[in-house]
């Protein structure tokens, strides 16, 4: 992602909703095109702007999208509709195309099956600095460099938020679960890599509300041992973080170093992982 939308671009302006299969990401390197991460909050127009064409009661993240879309005056969007992302996407596909006739929109199934490991999402760094990494991520069709895991004393489990300031309340040594780290690992369609957690660590389960996610993530907030189940819309309310805050306070071990020795498993895939 440009940190300047605006700035003139050598190749083609080119957005993506969605992580697009690696083959596409690589053809876009080697053109030399701008990449913008239209899921995230790239442009200062009122996210109301999408209410013309999306209902207010749909996903942030999409919402976010159609804003950045009409402002940035895109190329092509690849946007991924197959079973990495959702239906929600798809039904976005057909409207951007309708209203962008100066935007060709290209519709991707990503599934890609080569694990291109999670080292970001096990390594000690504040949670905002590692999100963001993460989804810079998708843009390059290369493995992030290996960094050493950290003891975990949290878990983050879900999808990036709309908002990345909740992500300010968890302690540095988090590690990242769900759909995040099936991100890092470019297999966004991976159900048993979504559902592998860790149960000794106090974990949020994290879904954009609106989105089927939020079924899944509450199921395994209430199979986890210690697990919350958050939603949030555009932007994370007080109440929301308030719960989170709490939530880590009470549950954080005071001595990280001793009993975190359960290995990540999936809660509810029966076979083992083999990643
Ligand atoms: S948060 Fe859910 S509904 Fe929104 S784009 Fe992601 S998968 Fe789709």
């Amino acid at each position: 992602m440009s940190n300047c939308p605006q700035k003139t671009q050598i190749g083609k302006r080119i957005g993506i909703i969605g992580i697009p299969p690696l083959a596409i990401i690589k053809d876009l390197e080697a053109n030399g095109d701008t990449i913008f991460d239209l899921d995230e909050p790239l442009v200062k127009t009122n996210i109301e702007l999408a209410s013309s064409f999306l209902p207010r009661v749909f996903c942030a993240i999409l919402r976010t999208a159609v804003v950045n879309a009409l402002s940035l005056q895109l190329d092509s969007i690849y946007i991924d509709v197959g079973p990495g992302k959702c239906d929600c996407a798809l039904h976005t596909a057909t409207i951007l195309a309708d209203i962008l006739p100066g935007t060709t929109v290209i519709k991707t199934r990503n599934q890609d099956q080569i694990d291109f490991g999670t080292p970001l999402c096990t390594a000690r760094m504040p949670l905002l600095d590692k999100l963001s990494a993460i989804t810079r991520s998708v843009q390059s069709a290369r493995p992030y460099p290996n960094l050493p895991a950290c003891v975990p004393t949290a878990g983050f489990w879900g999808v990036p938020p709309r908002d990345f300031s909740l992500l300010s309340l968890f302690p540095e040594t988090t590690h990242v679960y769900g759909w995040t780290r099936c991100m890092e690992n470019k297999t966004p369609d991976n159900q048993q890599l979504e559902e592998l957690v860790n149960p000794d660590i106090p974990t949020v389960f994290f879904a954009q509300s609106f989105c089927a996610k939020t079924a899944l993530a509450r199921h395994l907030a209430g199979k986890h041992p210690h697990g919350l189940y958050v939603d949030c819309d555009v932007t994370a309310g007080n109440s929301a973080k308030a719960k989170i805050q709490a939530f880590l306070e009470l549950s954080t071990p005071q001595n990280p170093a001793s009993g975190m020795q359960k290995p990540e498993f999936c809660l509810l895939s029966s076979g083992l992982p083999t990643f």
